[in-house]
């Protein structure tokens, strides 16, 4: 089990102090922030996560900025990363599936992600390691049932790839949910910091 400390919005003593008690792995939404954070923090112990929306044009600094990148959604920007990650070890990549398919959420439809796989596959720079989900703010209920729909799309891809075995769910008001349907991964923010825009 990871528990993804999300770091963005935080002052850079909280992230320290987090850091010194032993959390390794901090999960940010904007590249600019995150290389701010890194100057600041420049430990190698730390593992660093986009869980944000990317853009083409920020593909070249995500692409060394960042240990994992979690939002790969389209087909678009897996060789730009894979070109801008060339000399550095692997990038580990998860899809983003928008599993509730709502409109204004980034992620891949659940019909799209064999397509996006082996994309990324194909580029040795980039190592698919599975799949995270943002289900629509809805009840208890139905986010059990997307995390549910997530476990099913990620034993799909674990029969298909090796290396897949991470599995990103859950916030700070579901992760014991998200922990409970079989995520191993959990995006926690808000309930290990407290409430962002204190920077
Ligand atoms: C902000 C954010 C989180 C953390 O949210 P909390 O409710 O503060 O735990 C997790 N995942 C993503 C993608 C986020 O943007």
């Amino acid at each position: 089990m990871c528990v993804l400390a999300v770091s963005k919005q935080q002052p850079i003593e909280a992230i320290r102090a987090l850091a010194d008690l032993g959390q390794r792995a901090f999960g940010e939404n904007y590249v600019k922030e995150a290389v701010e954070k890194k100057a600041s923090l420049p430990d190698p112990d730390l593992v660093w996560h986009l869980i944000g929306p990317l853009q083409s044009n920020k593909c070249a600094v995500a692409a060394r900025t960042f240990d994992w990148i979690q939002s790969v959604d389209r087909e678009k920007i897996v060789p730009l990363l894979a070109r801008h990650r060339a000399g550095l070890p692997p990038l580990d990549v998860l899809i983003q599936v928008n599993i509730d398919d709502e409109d204004s959420k980034s992620g891949v439809a659940p019909d799209g992600i064999a397509a996006l796989a082996a994309s990324i596959v194909s580029h040795p720079e980039l190592r698919l390691r599975g799949l995270m989900a943002i289900p629509a703010p809805r009840s208890i209920d139905d986010r059990r049932a997307a995390f549910r729909h997530m476990r099913d799309l990620f034993d799909r891809l674990a029969r298909e790839y090796a290396h897949i075995d991470t599995l990103s769910l859950g916030m700070s008001d579901d992760f014991d949910i998200a922990i409970a349907e079989g995520a191993n991964l959990v995006r926690v923010g808000s309930a290990l910091f407290g409430a962002r825009g204190r920077t």
